[in-house]
């Protein structure tokens, strides 16, 4: 699914980033950046700042962009990330680059290939579940637990709020909950649970399956925020789900 392949461009688009830091950045400090190619369905750009790193997700679709379109991307998403507006020229080289046919093309395959089905990316509204697998894995599994496939769920489901796929090796996490009302540790507490059961396999007695074992509990009872994050869920589930009906 996802695609770390680096192109030859990549450099010369890093270089452009740390131009755009150098003019965005009134403390002058040009933090490393990280490039990754990432195949969003559509023409999606990110780009975060963490522990002193920039992490950049440039859209597969404009993998292939001119290298003047790539710079002005960068300049645009840098100057976001400081809430500010790049110079107009960057908005229309950027734009303009878009129109190229290869990258039109590669819309049109992305939307084909794509389509509405398979919006299953871990980058959600609010919560890059990338992101949180990341945190959980340090924060309680010594960064020991390898990166499965991680999605939102297609659909807002309440009673489920997380899935581990054994066979899929992939973990879904209910889309219900990537919402600003949902704190983190939520999130975090869902992906936890999902990721004790990569720890801790199903076992088979006597031809019966079990799932949450006694080792399983009693790791998840030392989740730091476990009663809050038990409580949180009985008091508010219900409510998102009143709210999303509404909607
Ligand atoms: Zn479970």
């Amino acid at each position: 699914m996802k695609n770390t392949q680096e192109s030859p461009q990549v450099g010369s688009i890093r270089r452009f980033y740390e131009q755009a830091f150098r003019l965005y950045d009134k403390t002058g400090r040009i933090p490393p950046v990280s490039i990754e190619i990432y195949p969003y369905s559509s023409i999606n750009h990110t780009i975060r700042v963490r522990g002193g790193c920039a992490f950049v997700r440039i859209s597969d679709i404009c993998v292939d962009m001119e290298l003047e379109g790539q710079r002005a991307l960068a300049f645009i998403l840098v100057a976001k990330l400081y809430r500010k507006r790049a110079a107009r020229v960057h908005h229309e080289t950027y734009n303009a680059c878009l129109k190229a046919p290869v990258i039109q093309s590669r819309v049109t395959t992305a939307k084909k290939i794509r389509g509405r089905k398979t919006p299953l990316l871990p980058d959600g509204d609010i919560y890059d579940l990338d992101e949180v697998f990341e945190d959980v894995n340090i924060k309680y599994f010594s960064n020991s637990i390898r990166r499965p496939n991680l999605s939102w769920s297609m659909r807002k489901t309440f009673r489920v709020l997380g899935h581990h796929d054994a066979t899929q090796n992939k973990i879904v996490i209910s889309r219900s909950l990537d919402t600003p009302e949902t704190p983190r540790f939520i999130v975090e507490y869902v992906m936890f649970h999902e990721m004790l059961h990569i720890k801790h396999p199903t076992i088979t007695i006597n031809g019966r399956r079990y799932n949450h074992t006694s080792a399983f509990r009693f790791d998840e009872e030392r989740f730091p925020f476990y009663r809050a994050a038990e409580k949180w869920i009985e008091n508010n589930v219900l409510r998102l789900r009143r709210a999303a009906k509404k909607k």
